[in-house]
């Protein structure tokens, strides 16, 4: 089932190059991730070195992967591009490492996803760059040590919690990617408008900037489904109304919720009297997976004040009974 405003990126949808950033500079919002990140490059080209290794935390569509281009191009270093449960063997990885240039970038989406036998490679791999192999089995087993190029792995992940506390260790560098302002979303739909070559005035960008989830890649998708709009039916721009039109035909409401957040919200205020209710309940009535709930509606969710998670379980806040414009009246001693 496609979902217009899921973060997570489409398996059809075409890896956009075309509009990520391509520097530090170009690169919107995160700004304490920056001056962080910023200085840290500086350091390491000075002194002639590789970076040290980042993992990069933060939930879909927020900027990991573009990210980790901005740190490879920045640091003037190629970039192999892989992620965890790509990596089934031990020997997958081995091949990776040893192909590595000195200074390259390894990046690895969803590191936590990576299996113990493949994990175990990496801590002498990212410590010491060293190579560290089991050949065969039994007897005729025999250990492979090599030197490794100095290489900077970047690792993303959605919480850095999923990551067992001996990888989380070995990174140098831990930084977290927060939800976009509206403001910071108006500045990347309008870069993105730019690029594309649609047109769509002040009022159409405001519009696509509240309604994207604090998302880049929402925001970005939703430019492109208004592109289409505005050509059908709007003489080819994209004005606020013809973006709060085409929004509402799209059922993303005012505040970028769309039929799954509803059914979600709807479902703790009128099933449950507003909660608390539990993960597991929740997720079987929304016909949801729990890790898809935890970690692609509910952050939003939270964020936007309209559910709370409580050591009893999940609530709707006073602001999600106004959103459906209803009088408060879930439990307020939780
Ligand atoms: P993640 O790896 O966290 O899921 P991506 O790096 O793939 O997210 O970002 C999704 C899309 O959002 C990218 O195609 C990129 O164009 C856009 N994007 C992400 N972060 C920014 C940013 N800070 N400024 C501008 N565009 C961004």
């Amino acid at each position: 089932e496609e979902r217009l405003v899921s973060p997570v990126a489409e398996q059809i949808e075409p890896v956009d190059h075309a509009l990520r950033p391509k520097s530090l500079d170009q690169y919107i919002g995160q700004e304490q991730l920056k001056g962080n990140l910023a200085i840290a490059l500086k350091a390491a080209q000075a002194r002639g070195e590789a970076l040290d290794h980042v993992l990069l935390h933060g939930f879909p569509g927020l900027g990991k992967t573009t990210l980790a281009y901005v740190i490879a191009n920045e640091m003037g270093a190629n970039i192999r591009v892989t992620s965890g449960p790509v990596i089934e063997r031990a020997g997958d990885l081995a091949a990776i490492l040893t192909s590595l240039q000195e200074g390259d970038v390894l990046f690895i989406d969803e590191i936590h996803r990576l299996n113990h036998v493949v994990e175990e490679i990496l801590y002498p791999a990212m410590e010491d760059y060293q190579l560290d192999l089991v050949i065969g089995q039994g007897p005729g087993a025999r250990s492979v040590k090599m030197d490794l190029p100095r290489f900077t792995l970047v690792g993303a992940t959605t919480r850095t919690g999923l990551l067992t506390p001996p990888l989380r260790d070995r990174f140098g560098m831990v930084l977290r990617l927060d939800f976009y302002t509206p403001a910071e979303l108006v500045t990347i739909v309008k870069r993105s408008a730019t690029l594309l070559g649609v047109p769509m005035d002040e009022g159409g960008a405001l519009e696509i900037g509240r309604r994207s989830r604090g998302t880049p890649r929402i925001a970005n998708r939703l430019l492109k489904r208004l592109r289409d709009f505005a050509e059908v039916k709007a003489q080819g721009s994209i004005t606020a109304q013809v973006a709060n039109e085409a929004l509402n035909m799209l059922g993303v409401d005012q505040e970028g919720l769309d039929e799954m957040d509803r059914r979600i919200l709807l479902t703790i205020i009128d099933k449950f009297q507003g909660g608390p209710i539990g993960l597991e309940t929740l997720a079987t009535m929304a016909c949801e997976e729990k890790t898809t709930l935890e970690d692609v509606y509910e952050p939003f969710l939270i964020q936007m004040g309209l559910l709370m998670r409580t050591p009893r379980g999940r609530m709707a806040t006073p602001a999600a009974y106004a959103h459906f414009d209803r009088p408060f009246t879930g439990r307020q001693d939780v």
